[in-house]
């Protein structure tokens, strides 16, 4: 174990000395960054600070475009920027946080590279660790399910995506080849709604260069717990992106609940109690069948989940007070109990004076908060009086694919391509790098003269030859 004393991240810990004052930041993504870029800016050129930000990753990741990165429209790398580049003035460390002790003043990392284990002090500490897929105690969802979070998931669900068109190329059965075909996204929420649109955009392009594959053969199902998809946006808008995507032969099944998925059959609870729930086309015979129970049950070797999200488990470890995983914080976004520690974004739990209830897990929020955080951390070191926080929202939106939108700016709803437009040009205006920026506007650019790339990268490791061999022993003639 490595201790804070010495060089590195650990000079000027708790050694002799000691007169700067070190503002720890755990977790570089939409909250965490922003607080770091309002420190710099406020306490960057001060000798007596010592700034450091610990994630796992080495990027920002500009999760608004991750469906985009399934779809192939934009390139992998384009959504992320490093983080080094970002906050300069920041000394990032990246690794794994383990435990945050609050008492000891302490923070507990897993370093990358063979770092080992480390253990950091802090003067103050931003807690910005975000959320994970939450699935609701359902463990075989859980190892089966793929998920839509990090650069990895989109690069997966890719992956299945164009390696479920291979096999079906290849598949003589055609009740078996509409079952690799048929992908079910879980949730109606930004995530979910924004995935289904593209993942469509992707197999109406892709199942071109598959003879076998019809266009009637691919599915995307939404299944949604709730009676509505979009839950917060604007009704009509709502009402115009289930029309839309409907149109395009995405079905929506709504108060329908996941109650199980082994990789092959997905358990369905109908909440609505025996009647039609979604509205979407007529089921057929083959594909579906009805558990011992009445639950129906959908036959897809591809579940995406995006129905809800948890704060990280880290948190849980931390010896700060939770409520359903979050921290709670007060009015400045401070953890009570524990001064000078600041919790922001989709970890912490904030309560809208306005509504009495949590304010909802989005990045626009996550930015703000950060920057509060910042402000209110300058506050107590230059002895200022700290402000409370307060968030307007300046809108909503949401692609729901083939160059349609919606969004809800300024009290003003668009809806279809124009709203598309506005979508996209407020996205590019927020991806951090102009590099960045320019690459996905080419990305965009190049999206509208050329069919998707249907390269299927495998990164794992190649298998040996002896490995084929023995496939070549057991396998049929294809
Ligand atoms: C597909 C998708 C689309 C979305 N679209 C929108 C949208 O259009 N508009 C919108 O407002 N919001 C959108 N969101 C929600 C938005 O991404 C989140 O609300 C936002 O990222 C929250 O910011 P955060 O900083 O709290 O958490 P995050 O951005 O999740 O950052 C947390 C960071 O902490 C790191 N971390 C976690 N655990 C550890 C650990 N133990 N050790 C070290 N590092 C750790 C993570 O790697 C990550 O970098 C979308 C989310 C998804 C998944």
């Amino acid at each position: 174990m490595v201790s804070d004393s010495g060089g590195g991240i650990g000079d000027n810990g708790r050694g002799a000395a000691k007169t700067r004052k070190r503002i720890v930041i755990v977790g570089g993504g939409f909250a965490g960054v922003e607080c770091a870029r309002q420190l710099e800016s406020e306490l960057g050129d001060d000798p007596g600070i010592d700034l450091v930000m610990i994630n796992e990753d080495n990027f920002l990741l500009f999760t608004p475009m991750l469906p985009q990165v399934v779809s192939g429209m934009i390139e992998t790398r384009h959504i992320v920027t490093p983080i080094r580049t970002i906050c300069k003035r920041t000394r990032f460390f990246e690794g794994r946080v383990k435990g945050i002790d609050p008492y000891a003043k302490t923070i507990t990392v897993w370093g990358g590279g063979g770092a080992g284990r480390l253990t950091i002090h802090y003067d103050f500490a931003v807690v910005a660790l975000g959320s994970e897929a939450n699935f609701f105690g359902m463990p075989d969802v859980e190892s089966n399910a793929f998920t839509m979070k990090t650069l990895n998931d989109a690069a997966e669900l890719r992956n299945r995506v164009i390696d479920m068109l291979e096999r079906a190329e290849n598949e003589t059965d055609p009740v078996l080849r509409r079952h690799l075909l048929n992908f079910v996204v879980v949730g109606a929420g930004f995530a979910g709604i924004e995935t289904a649109g593209e993942l469509m955009d992707l197999l109406h392009d892709a199942h071109r260069h598959y003879r076998s594959v019809g266009k009637d053969d691919v599915k995307v199902v939404i299944l949604e717990a709730l009676q509505e998809i979009l839950p917060g946006f604007d009704k009509n808008l709502a009402a115009f992106a289930k029309k839309r995507m409907e149109e395009r032969g995405i079905e929506f099944r709504l108060q329908s609940a996941v109650k199980a998925f082994d990789g092959e059959e997905i358990t369905v609870r109908n909440l609505a109690g025996g009647s039609d729930s979604g509205g979407g086309p007529e089921e057929e015979e083959e594909e579906n069948g009805d558990g011992d129970d009445g639950d129906e049950v959908i036959m897809s070797k591809t579940l995406i989940w995006t129905a809800g999200v948890t704060p990280v488990n880290m948190i849980k470890r931390a010896m700060l007070k939770t409520q359903n995983g979050k921290v709670i914080v007060d009015d400045y976004l401070e953890v009570p109990g524990f001064p000078g520690v600041f919790a922001v974004g989709d970890c912490a739990l904030f309560v809208d004076p306005n509504t009495g209830r949590p304010v909802p897990p989005t990045a626009q929020l996550a930015e703000a908060q950060g920057k509060t955080a910042a402000k209110n951390l300058t506050a107590l070191i230059k002895n200022r009086e700290k402000e409370k926080f307060e968030f307007k929202s300046r809108g909503q939106m949401a692609v729901i694919g083939k160059r349609s939108a919606i969004a809800s700016v300024f009290g003003m709803n668009m809806s279809g391509f124009w709203a598309w437009l506005i979508w996209r040009s407020v996205y590019l205006s927020k991806i951090s790098s102009g590099e960045k920026k320019i690459r996905v506007l080419l990305d965009w650019m190049i999206d509208l003269f050329f069919s998707r790339d249907i390269s299927r990268l495998k990164l794992a490791r190649r298998e040996t030859e002896k490995d084929y061999r023995v496939l070549d022993e057991v396998d049929d003639m294809w």
